[in-house]
């Protein structure tokens, strides 16, 4: 278990920063949050479960009370969940650096979007679930997508590639929504 500790950042409001170097591959915390499921029927119900992290397509890990709660997005995120509750390191993390995840490899939501303010040369801009991430997002964030949202991913590209698949609701809307 690795020091970690909440701070204001450059990125939003809070986020996690790292109290001591984190060696790639090392596990940093797990998440002690409950799961709870949860239908996602619209986009107000989208928002009102922004702080939890998604398990799968209906379930639900509640960082309410955990440091998770407060660890921000990042396009070129240093860190990842494996499994549905531990938190990994993707790379070095030196002392003092903020620790951020990629939040769309953890949500099926297709309700769910979020404008990215991130700042790295990679940036998405909007983010949304995982089934909006580019293919070549997905491969380079490959094998750290735990395997619910491999295969939510995959499903989905072969959907759309036999002209199958339901239509993410926020990719084909007109005008981009307000997030906060
Ligand atoms: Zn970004």
């Amino acid at each position: 278990m690795k020091k970690i500790e909440v701070r204001t950042s450059k990125i939003q409001g809070s986020g996690l920063f790292a109290l001591e170097p984190i060696h790639k591959d090392e596990r940093i915390q797990y998440i002690r949050g409950a799961k709870f499921k949860m239908v996602v029927k619209g986009r107000q119900e989208a928002m009102s479960i922004m702080n939890s992290i998604g398990v799968g397509r209906y379930s639900w890990l509640d960082t309410k009370n955990t440091p998770f709660r407060y660890i921000n997005h990042s396009c070129e995120p240093n860190a990842a969940i494996v499994g549905t509750k531990t938190v990994v390191a993707l790379r070095e993390i030196r002392k003092g650096e903020e620790i951020t995840m990629d939040y769309s490899m953890t949500d099926a939501d297709p309700y769910w979007e979020m404008k990215c303010r991130c700042d790295t040369k990679t940036c998405r801009k909007k983010i949304g679930s995982i089934q909006t991430v580019p293919p070549e997002i997905f491969k380079r964030h490959m094998p750290y997508i735990p395997k619910n949202f491999q295969k939510i991913y995959l499903r989905t590209y072969i959907q759309r590639h036999l002209g199958i698949a339901p239509p993410v609701p926020h990719s084909i809307r007109k005008t981009p929504q307000k997030t906060h």
